[in-house]
């Protein structure tokens, strides 16, 4: 009950007073799997919840699936719903990481497990387990393809990028812009690329300043149209850094009605998830790349990680640096981001069966 998620956190820290309960007692009680995700308006959301469900009822536990629509309160009544009916472990891929700390005590009370997917959980103890792709590589990966798309090292350009950032209250957002930022700031103070909007955080820490809230491909295509207006008169944007698909897609949006022309003059356009709509769009020449995140993989872990946990055995970690919440580092599972561009729709995303054929109209 109660000790358990200290004793988890002493035993993966291995502090030098395990005093609590280990994390394997209690094992094999655990049969209702409380799932709890942000939105359906992107598709990735909706993969993932219906893959993680399919494979823990064909093990034979009984789920909850609950999608919030971006909306907190509705994901704190959620799992507070799932708490109330019984659930053994909850998994939660967090609207806002800095507001479940209450409901996340009621589960802790209750002896619930908790696994933080996709999106970390802060100011709690109450968060056993993180399960994600390595976040600060996907946007190492986007800052990297801006350089070696436009040489860089050898090309002086100077060449006009417009960085974008995720939801100021995502968590994952902080480590997509740094990654990349890390990466291209040293091209910006040599003068090689030019932020002529000046929408340049002062340094990482800043990234929020150019967040678009709820990842809305509106905010994003509003946001674009006013930096055109503004800046781009008489001149051209040439890369814009898009955290992820959804924004890219917006972005893409006000590029066309600016008259951008794919093919042509059209921007270097990065982006995240092999959304369908981007996988289209790269298809067309609207989009330069996504970094692809196997949905299937998350999801296959997070199972292992309730089986495990199930036999009373502490879950696979490849990672106790990384993820610290403000109460505790959470022992983490990063899985791999890759790189897809055009030539690569074909043998990464239809070959894997990720996305058919006539998803992307090939
Ligand atoms: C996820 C991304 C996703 C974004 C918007 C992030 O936390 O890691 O895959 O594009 O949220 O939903």
């Amino acid at each position: 009950g109660l000790a358990l998620a200290g004793g988890l956190v002493i035993g993966l820290a291995a502090c030098d007073a395990p005093s609590d309960t280990p994390a394997g007692e209690g094992g094999g009680d655990i049969e209702s799997v409380g799932i709890s995700m942000p939105t359906r308006e992107l598709e990735r959301w909706i993969n993932d919840g219906e893959q993680l469900k399919a494979n823990l009822e064909d093990a034979g536990y009984t789920t909850d699936l609950q999608y919030a629509e971006n909306d907190t309160d509705t994901q704190i009544s959620q799992i507070q719903n799932q708490i109330a009916s019984g659930a053994d472990v909850l998994v939660i891929a967090a609207i806002d990481g800095s507001v479940l700390a209450p409901v996340l005590q009621d589960a802790a009370d209750e002896g619930i497990k908790v696994i933080a997917y996709d999106r970390l959980i802060n100011g709690t103890e109450n968060v056993d387990y993180y399960a994600t792709f390595d976040n600060y590589l996907v946007g190492q990966l986007q800052g990297q393809y801006i350089v070696d798309t436009l040489d860089l090292d050898n090309e002086d350009g100077p060449f006009n990028l417009e960085p974008f950032a995720g939801s100021p209250d995502d968590n994952n957002a902080k480590f997509f812009f740094s990654g990349a930022w890390d990466v291209l700031k040293p091209y910006i103070d040599e003068g090689k690329l030019v932020v002529k909007s000046g929408k340049e955080p002062a340094s990482n820490d800043d990234w929020a300043t150019i967040g678009i809230q709820g990842w809305e491909s509106a905010g994003a295509q509003d946001e674009m149209e006013n930096r055109l207006a503004s800046f781009y008169t008489d001149d051209k944007v040439d890369v814009v850094l898009s955290p992820n698909d959804s924004l890219a897609q917006g972005i893409s949006e006000a590029l066309a009605s600016n008259g951008y022309t794919p093919g042509s003059d059209w921007p270097i356009l990065t982006g995240q998830d092999a959304d369908k709509a981007s996988v289209i769009n790269i298809l067309a020449d609207k989009q330069s790349m996504t970094v692809w995140k196997d949905t299937r993989k998350l999801g296959e872990q997070v199972f292992a990680m309730i089986e495990s946990l199930k036999a009373g055995d502490e879950p696979e970690v490849n990672d106790t640096e990384t993820y610290d919440n403000g109460e505790k580092v959470v022992p983490s599972y990063l899985l791999q981001p890759e790189v897809v561009v055009k030539d690569d729709v074909q043998t990464k995303l239809i070959d894997s069966g990720f996305l058919t054929a006539e998803d992307v109209g090939l």
